[in-house]
């Protein structure tokens, strides 16, 4: 008899990665379905970094109690940040949840699964240990994208950020043996896979806590590899904004011309109460300087609005910044307390139509600096790797720049995804370029 699997993601990349894992992990057992009324194990990968992402995993949760009415078999797992927050308490709330486990736990999926099945009881792995070694993994080749893929280089976050609760979560930062994480892209390029992103909450950190790497090193390694061609990472801290891996956007002709660097605020007063360990003036610091290397390079942001004690003029700050940088994207969000993160008890909360208005504003003016910034492409021959069909159903093409703009072009009828092309530019929109593909 198949036994079939649905696992759902919620949040960022790290999430992503670790719900490819699981699902590999137990892949051999249970084929992936779509369709949750026929699975036989549900786990529901959870992020606890803003509100809604976690509002929507308990909802799905909810959903799950009727199905699992209906098929008390079915194994239901709540993994991620959420589960690793909540623990045993998520019984509390969602009394058929038979398994929860946090990010450090991942890889006893398998084994919680068949003790659930033993025991009938649920299983709560949630601990966290310094000593944790991220275990080497060769990543399926079967299931996942055809030709670029996510790789984790490194798990947890030493910076405290106080309205963060990933140090709690995740555990502090540690970084996959190079030799590991060489392998894994080797195995991975060896295979048809030319671009990869490497990932982790605070990636040039890398190494820090090892006396055998940096991430300049690291990169330089990956780029090392035959068959290599884009490389990408995320996320950055701006305080581990080395000169040396600024180097590496001049010298790493693999390494692609975009960085992510949130800034979160333009005011020293509220960064001081974000703990972000930086000041607004080092941060400008550190982009002019990177732009010595990479005079082209295209930079994207975060924003908070509204963190607790955000006056107007540090607001005005935070837009004044928009117009400094002329950053060409920005996620922005309104704060919100997030359990356990120690901004929840700080004084001066803004109230939430102030929070509206602010960030209402700050998004206005940044899709139109957005757009401005687009247009400077219109008229460039640019490479892109192709991705597919475009998702408009006017027969076009998409790609994506090393720049990490999205295009869609006309030009061709058939066309091979993962091959690289040159487009003109013709037309800038808020969330992507248009263009046609250039006859050689
Ligand atoms: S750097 Fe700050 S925001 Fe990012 S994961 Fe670490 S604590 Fe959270």
């Amino acid at each position: 008899m198949n036994l079939y699997s649905y696992i759902e993601t919620f949040g960022c990349q790290m999430n992503e990665r670790d719900s490819e894992i699981m699902a590999q992990l137990i892949g051999d057992a249970y084929s992936p379905t779509r369709s949750l009324s026929k699975a036989d194990v549900v786990v529901v990968n959870t992020c606890s970094i803003r509100e809604k992402a976690e509002q929507k995993a308990f909802s799905m949760l909810g959903r799950l109690r009727k199905l699992k009415k209906k098929n008390p078999s079915m194994v239901i797992a709540v993994a991620g940040c959420v589960a690793q927050q909540e623990g045993r308490n998520i019984r509390k709330r969602m009394p058929h949840v038979d398994i929860v486990i946090g990010p450090q736990n991942l890889y006893r999926l398998p084994e919680l699964i068949a003790d659930v099945k033993r025991d009938n009881e649920t299983k709560v792995k949630t601990d966290i240990s310094p000593e944790f070694v991220i275990p080497p993994f060769l990543p399926s080749i079967k299931a996942g994208h055809p030709f670029k893929r996510f790789v984790t280089i490194m798990q947890g976050c030493n910076n405290f950020c106080t309205y963060c609760v990933v140090p709690y979560t995740r555990g502090r930062e540690i970084s996959r043996d190079p030799a590991d994480i060489i392998d894994e892209i080797t195995h991975l390029v060896q295979n048809g896979i030319r671009e990869v992103t490497l990932i982790g909450q605070n990636v040039n950190s890398y190494g820090l806590d090892r006396k055998n790497a940096t991430f300049p090193d690291l990169l330089r390694a990956v780029a090392g590899i035959t068959g290599i061609e884009r490389i990408r990472f995320t996320t950055s801290h701006p305080k581990d904004l080395s000169e040396d891996l600024m180097r590496c956007f001049a010298e790493i002709d693999a390494l692609c011309s975009h960085i992510h660097l949130p800034v979160q605020a333009g005011s020293n007063s509220v960064l001081k109460r974000m703990n972000r360990k930086y000041t607004l003036e080092s941060y400008l610091d550190k982009i002019s300087k990177l732009k010595t290397f990479c005079p082209d390079i295209v930079i994207t942001t975060d924003i908070i609005v509204g963190f607790p004690g955000e006056t107007d003029e540090d607001f005005d700050q935070t837009m004044q910044l928009l117009e400094t940088v002329r950053y060409h994207g920005a996620y922005s969000f309104k704060y919100s307390d997030r359990p356990q993160a120690p901004s929840c008890d700080f004084s001066d909360k803004v109230p939430e139509d102030v929070k509206s208005a602010r960030l209402h504003l700050l998004q206005s003016r940044q899709e139109e600096i957005t757009v401005e910034r687009h247009n400077e492409f219109i008229g460039r021959t640019m490479p892109l790797v192709v991705e597919g069909r475009s998702k408009s159903s006017d027969g076009r093409w998409c790609g994506r720049t090393d720049t990490n703009h999205i295009v869609n072009f006309t030009g061709a009828d058939t066309l091979q995804p993962g091959r690289t092309v040159q487009v003109v530019i013709e037309e800038a929109c808020l969330n992507s370029l248009r263009g046609r593909l250039k006859k050689h």
